[in-house]
């Protein structure tokens, strides 16, 4: 009977410890079990994250995160996030990693975690052509479009708080509002402005120099580590297999001025 029961209790005991340690997994160990990455990226901030004209989902980011799944050793799966939704839904464990053009900023520390920062950037204004205004303080009391939880909108009713911030849901809603004339301007990053004015046929423009501090990182669950060790692993090989120069020619057209921090071995 005691036998029976000590048995019994202890393969309980067993059973209890494979449950806790299964539901303490880490993260990584959890994606290279099931073999797949559940990636958040934007569809529509070109060059990061879009669909080009034969349909395909492409980009930096894009790019820079199948990059990542290979030196995992796993397959990316790609969830469309936006600027407000890619927080939560990490959060949420919807997806295991955010590569969405998301500023590295203390206050999304909080929350999540992040990896070295793989791009930098600085917030600027894009307008029409006709647009007279060169500078940030010209758009008080002037309709200006951001993206709801991008940096943008915050930063830029900081800068010129008589300014009238119009938020929208994601960036074609805001592009089609500035091309109607509905707003005066759109306030976001440098890159993403400056692909949409050359995608214009001269009808918009990019004015106001750099606003802000912009660096992009990779979002991580909170606490982590082994999982950020691996990204950020990752992002070194990239600078140092000359593949951060080559994608950065790429989608930017240009060679990058400065390059993802590289740790000594
Ligand atoms: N990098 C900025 C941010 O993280 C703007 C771009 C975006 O909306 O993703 O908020």
């Amino acid at each position: 009977m005691t036998t029976y029961l000590g048995t019994l209790m202890i393969s309980r005991f067993l059973l209890l410890l494979a449950i806790v340690s299964f539901s303490y997994g880490d993260k990584l160990t959890d994606i290279k079990a099931t073999d797949m990455i559940h990636i958040g990226v934007k569809y529509d901030f070109k060059p990061f994250g879009f669909f080009d004209k034969r349909g395909r989902l492409v980009g930096f980011d894009i790019d820079l995160a199948r990059f990542i799944a290979s030196k995992l050793g796993v397959t990316p799966s790609f969830k469309q996030v936006t600027s407000s939704s890619r927080i939560p839904r990490l959060l949420s464990e919807d997806i295991d990693i955010i590569v969405a053009s998301m500023t590295h900023k203390i206050s999304r520390d909080k929350e999540i975690d992040f990896s070295i920062s793989y791009f930098f950037d600085g917030q600027s204004i894009l307008v029409r052509q006709d647009e007279v205004g060169t500078t940030a303080k010209e758009f008080a009391n002037r309709k200006v479009g951001a993206i709801k939880g991008s940096t943008a909108g915050p930063n830029f009713k900081k800068l010129v708080p008589e300014s009238r911030m119009v938020y929208f849901s994601e960036y074609p809603q805001a592009l089609r509002a500035l091309k109607r004339g509905n707003i005066e301007a759109i306030t976001t990053d440098f890159t993403w402005c400056n692909v949409q004015a050359n995608d214009s046929n001269e009808t918009l423009k990019v004015v106001g120099g750099l606003l802000s501090y912009e660096p992009y990182g990779i979002g991580v669950p909170q606490n982590e580590s082994k999982l950020r060790d691996a990204i950020n692993f990752a992002l070194i090989e990239l600078v140092k297999e000359g593949v951060y120069a080559e994608l950065y020619e790429k989608w930017f057209g240009k060679k990058p001025k400065r390059f993802p921090t590289i740790w000594p071995k």
